[in-house]
């Protein structure tokens, strides 16, 4: 039944086979380096914290005084970003979260255990040895790889690489994404729409995907269904970018111009993929850039830029693990009649932590994914029963 279509696997591993990452690294400043992929490893070259400090707002003591009386002078006051002296003997200091803790000093109590009468505190609690300080290199060592290459930086890693004292990051320069939208219905929200048309959905949808992945995003607009209209924008996408990926057009109806126009271009391979949505797929190259061309239906073109295009750009940024992770979830629904192609399905949690479908799975029908959490990975033929276990890939691991 699936004669002559590809499998989603087959299909992706040749894609990422040819993917090659960007090659040119450009030094970005560490405040705007989130999303972006590292490309060199990175260590610090100092301690954090940088000095021992206090974990609590309280009262540095030695131990040793303690045994004698419960009660002691408040002899200093250290607050964060200051600098103690050495805790006299028979004193506690009285310090803050932060600040840095009094040479000869070798615990905080907590003030909460602390009462104040003048200038003396007395203590409810013996603290442990070293309680409440925080020790210089407890977070970070010097000379510690702190990143690894080719990752995608997370806000909290900017923030750890700010904490080792780097300004800027060595980062691989975006991916250049070229993106066209084929079809003589297509008109613009604002334009009016005048009758048989149709509001190009699309270019709102992959425009936000290729945001979603850090790339530099290169719009060419809607493209008439002709082969020389088709042509010109291919040749223009190429001189400017790494990748150009299109929706419509695929198909090998009257009005569908791609495959012509990137044979005559460049060079491309027609894929019937076995899936569902989206069974129509092209891959080629023109010039110097890949070409990836998406079904228009938009489910399909939403549903393929994840399962195809989101790994080819995620993998020609340096980031050699594509692979989104499925988790594991149950079914709050039947899916009595599968298809013989794999199919990704809209579904969304419910209260009860199991997952309900859109009852409308049709790839035109765009509000599926708007109402979904993401999609259900089912294989080929595979009947679901409610209750039972699928592979659910939520938006959160595939915008990412
Ligand atoms: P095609 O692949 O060009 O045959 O298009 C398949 C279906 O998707 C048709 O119903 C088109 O009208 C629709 N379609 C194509 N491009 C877009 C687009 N950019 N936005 C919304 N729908 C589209
Ligand atoms: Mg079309």
């Amino acid at each position: 039944m699936n004669q002559g279509l590809l499998s989603v696997d087959a299909a992706l591993a040749q894609l990422l086979a040819s993917a090659r990452p960007v090659a040119e690294v450009e030094e970005v400043p560490t405040l705007e380096a989130t999303k972006r992929v590292l490309a060199r490893p990175q260590r610090s070259t100092m301690d954090v914290p940088p000095m021992d400090n206090s974990a609590m707002d309280g009262y540095a003591v030695r131990l040793s005084d303690l045994r004698s009386s419960m009660k002691l002078k408040v002899g200093q006051k250290v607050m964060a970003g200051s600098v103690g002296k050495p805790l006299e003997p028979g004193s506690a200091a009285r310090i803050f979260t932060g600040a840095p803790i009094p040479p000869g000093a070798d615990a905080i109590v907590m003030q909460e255990f602390a009462t104040v009468e003048g200038d003396s505190v007395t203590f409810r609690k013996v603290p442990e040895k070293h309680e409440w300080i925080r020790f210089v290199g407890s977070d970070v060592k010097n000379g510690g790889e702190i990143l690894p290459a080719g990752k995608r930086l997370l806000p909290q890693d900017t923030g750890l690489a700010a904490s080792v004292g780097l300004k800027t990051l060595p980062v691989f320069r975006r991916l250049r994404l070229g993106l066209f939208f084929t079809g003589d219905e297509l008109a613009m929200p604002g334009e009016p729409l005048a009758p048989g048309r149709i509001y190009n959905s699309n270019r709102f949808t992959l425009r936000g995907l290729a945001e979603v992945f850090g790339c530099e995003l290169h719009d060419y607009g809607i493209v008439p269904d002709t082969l020389e209209a088709t042509r010109d924008a291919l040749r223009r996408a190429a001189a400017e970018c790494d990748l150009i990926v299109t929706s419509g057009g695929v198909s090998v109806g009257e009005a569908d111009y791609v495959k012509p126009a990137v044979e005559a271009e460049g060079s491309l391979l027609m894929w019937r993929i076995a899936m569902k949505p989206g069974r129509p797929l092209a891959f080629g190259r023109v010039k110097d850039s890949f070409f990836i061309g998406l079904p228009g239906n938009p489910v399909s073109s939403f549903v393929t830029f994840l399962i195809f295009v989101r790994p080819f750009i995620l993998r020609s940024q340096g980031i050699s693990s594509v692979e989104p992770k499925g988790i594991e979830a149950r079914a709050d629904f039947d899916w009595p009649k599968p298809d013989a192609r794999r199919e990704f399905l809209r579904v969304k949690w419910n209260a009860q932590g199991g997952l309900e479908i859109y009852p409308t799975q049709d790839s035109a029908v765009l509000t599926s994914t708007a109402w979904a959490d993401g999609l259900v990975d089912n294989p080929a033929g595979r009947a679901i029963r409610k209750g039972e276990p699928v592979r659910f890939l939520p938006y959160s691991e595939l915008y990412w």
